[in-house]
């Protein structure tokens, strides 16, 4: 049962061909049996899992239906939860039970959904490699010395080692689509205000968005379907109907426009990744898209830009944890400074204390022009680029990482090169488009992947693109050894 894909599991629940309680049972002994050796869940929830699982069931028996009425879900543990363990990574929040759940957490519970647990993820979003995790690094079910990916890493080890169908994530510079590119999955960022960001413990407020990370698009459409909406909670999310994403799947591709930034093709990028991305405009060709070379001159500066935008915001929204209100606090304070400076100093990792200090550099009054505006300057840039390229074109493609993954500690003690890895993905959230990560080969048997970029609140046409190139090639369908 653990092969099957959400689309797929819809199928077998409606037509009986098994329960939810027997589909959650079994996925849940899997997890306990597979999960050790790629460390992707942080918490288990069997017993509301199990309790879920049976209400799904009751309400199929009096002849509710829905897609994702008792089918499985994992969260990425930033999301809050009822009464469960909400971490975001860090020993700051181990002892942290959410008092409510995030609107997202909510709104799949709501169309039945049976979550299975919280996922792995770097401390408080931040990293590629999902190495900075307090509970320890999650490994790539493609090849176990290896990075999935981060921050989202737990959330696509599950799905790429058939633990369960599809999980959610957050991407504030990526951690979407480069973990979901990692480990040979389909990774949707909706556009910025798309999907509610309410009970999403908050890295950069900006940047920050939830979407899905599945096996293909059509398990996307599904599971984006049940996040998106309009949220007064949020104040930034937008009163935009929500449309149906399966339904548009199949649509032509007759005459789309697909531009190809040439500032995605220089130097850095792996040539064998190079050479897997052109072969997937081929197959987009062979579909009627037509393709043209764009550019987008201000790109250089994405990396730095994000870097400053980033950890200015994180410093802000970090200084809540304070050893008073939320979390850790540390053994015998002295005095208020000190129950301050040891409670953030003993709770937060080497990675967060980095971006809290250097957004606090940013922001703090002889610097806020030269670096805070100067990045919110480069922003605008950016954002001005993506405008005119989608004058010219329906969708920009590129790869979705310069590199596949590397080896676990390659880059952990160098933070730059960690940050480079970024490049093709932060573009996306500094000016808040949709974009998404499919599944388009593979460099010495690890997962490589092609990066669609839409228009806002395009999502349905990027689905329906990673669609119809999922309907004529099989990398999505590929498994790794041993799972
Ligand atoms: N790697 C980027 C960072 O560390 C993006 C992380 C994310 O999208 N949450 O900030």
């Amino acid at each position: 049962m653990h092969e099957l894909t959400l689309a797929e599991i819809a199928r077998g629940l409606a037509d009986k061909s098994f329960s939810s309680e027997e589909l959650t049972g079994a996925l849940l002994a899997r997890v306990k049996q597979i999960d050790p050796q790629i460390n992707s869940f942080i918490s288990v929830t069997e017993e509301l899992a199990l309790g879920q699982a049976r209400a799904a069931d009751a309400r199929r028996a009096v002849g509710e239906t829905g897609a994702l009425l008792g089918a499985p879900i994992a969260h990425k543990d930033l999301f809050c939860t009822l009464g469960v363990r909400t971490s975001c990574g860090s020993k700051m929040l181990d002892n942290f039970k959410a008092p409510y759940d995030a609107t997202v957490v909510a709104k799949l519970a709501e169309a039945g959904m049976v979550t299975l647990g919280k996922t792995n993820m770097d401390e408080f979003a931040m990293g590629s490699a999902n190495e900075s995790s307090h509970y320890g690094a999650v490994k790539n079910p493609w090849n176990l010395e290896h990075v999935p990916g981060g921050s989202s890493g737990g959330s696509a080890a599950a799905v790429a080692a058939r633990l369960l169908p599809a999980t959610t994530g957050t991407d504030t510079g990526g951690s979407i689509r480069q973990p979901a590119a990692l480990t040979n999955l389909t990774g949707l960022k909706p556009t910025y205000g798309r999907v509610s960001r309410w009970g999403m413990i908050a890295y950069a407020s900006s940047l920050d968005q939830g979407g899905p990370l599945a096996r293909t698009a059509e398990d996307c459409a599904l599971l984006l379907q049940g996040m998106a909406g309009f949220d007064t909670k949020d104040s930034t999310s937008i009163d935009e109907p929500v449309p149906d994403y399966s339904a548009t799947l199949n649509g032509s591709l007759q005459g789309l426009r697909i531009g190809l930034p040439k500032e995605y093709f220089g130097a850095g990028l792996d040539p064998r990744i190079a050479e897997l991305v052109q072969a997937s405009v081929k197959e987009l060709e062979k579909l009627g898209a037509v393709v043209k070379e764009i550019s987008l001159p201000n790109m250089q500066h994405a990396i730095p830009a994000y870097y400053v935008i980033a950890p200015a915001e994180a410093s802000s929204n970090l200084s809540r944890f304070d050893g008073v209100r939320f979390g850790y606090r540390c053994e015998e304070p002295k005095d208020l400074t000190d129950l301050y400076k040891r409670s953030r100093g003993e709770g937060f990792g080497a990675e967060v204390q980095r971006r809290i200090m250097v957004g606090t550099y940013a922001l703090s009054a002889g610097y806020y022009d030269a670096y805070y505006v100067k990045a919110q300057q480069i922003r605008r840039l950016i954002k001005n680029d993506f405008m005119a390229a989608f004058n010219e074109v329906d969708l920009i493609l590129g790869p979705t990482t310069p590199n596949p993954a590397w080896k676990l500690g390659a880059k952990s003690s160098d933070p730059v090169a960690a940050y480079l890895e970024d490049v093709y993905t932060i573009t996306a959230n500094l000016a808040g488009l949709p974009g998404l990560s499919m599944p388009a080969g593979f460099v010495d048997g690890l997962p490589v992947g092609v990066q669609l970029l839409a228009p806002y609140f395009q999502e349905g046409r990027l689905l329906n693109v990673a669609h119809r190139y999922q309907q004529v090639t099989d990398w999505h369908t590929r498994a790794p050894n041993g799972f």
